[in-house]
């Protein structure tokens, strides 16, 4: 069994754009930008013996406003540039009640199982409600990035204000 970061995508990888006042995905390619620690956190969690795994909620690609050849190449800069093991996509809308939209579990239960995991050693980092809860119904701890757009409603196990800092607490933690 191994142990995993789990990371959400946008807020804490890449950064979230801001649309109507709201913060939301990049919708291709031009919108797409990592954060500056990024590289540099994944490559510290990996030093830590961790697996990298992204698991994202990305509804734009059912609703229409992000193409499937967006997403891929989005994915294909995230594995240039990030030391990832994995990327997994819910690409559905919360009309469409599947098993894989954060905050349920799907996603990361595929995970668990193709990269044989064990919840209880690994750490899900993100910065919505979502993420949290999909954490706690995992069994992982969470680390809640703040400044998104959630007020955090369920308690995480630990705050950062960035993935440096949440590399500190994972190395803590370890
Ligand atoms: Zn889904």
């Amino acid at each position: 069994m191994t142990k995993c970061i789990f990371l959400d995508r946008d807020g804490v990888l890449v950064k979230s754009v801001l649309r109507n006042g709201q913060l939301d995905a990049p919708f291709n390619l031009a919108e797409f930008e990592i954060v500056k620690d990024a590289p540099d956190a994944v490559t510290n969690f990996k030093k830590l013996g961790y697996l990298c795994i992204v698991i994202s909620n990305q509804p734009g690609i059912s609703l229409g406003q992000i193409s499937q050849t967006e997403v891929e190449l989005m994915n294909q800069k995230l594995l240039a540039q990030l030391l990832l093991d994995d990327i997994y996509i819910c690409p559905h809308s919360h009309l469409e009640n599947c098993e894989c939209q954060k905050p349920k579990i799907g996603l990361f239960l595929k995970a668990i199982q193709r990269w044989e995991i064990d919840p209880k050693i690994s750490f899900m980092i993100g910065d919505r409600d979502t993420d949290i809860q999909a954490a706690k119904k995992v069994g992982c701890r969470s680390i809640l990035i703040t400044g998104g757009d959630d007020s955090g409603l369920t308690e995480p196990d630990f705050y950062a204000t960035s993935l440096t800092e949440a590399v500190l607490v994972v190395a803590q933690n370890s």
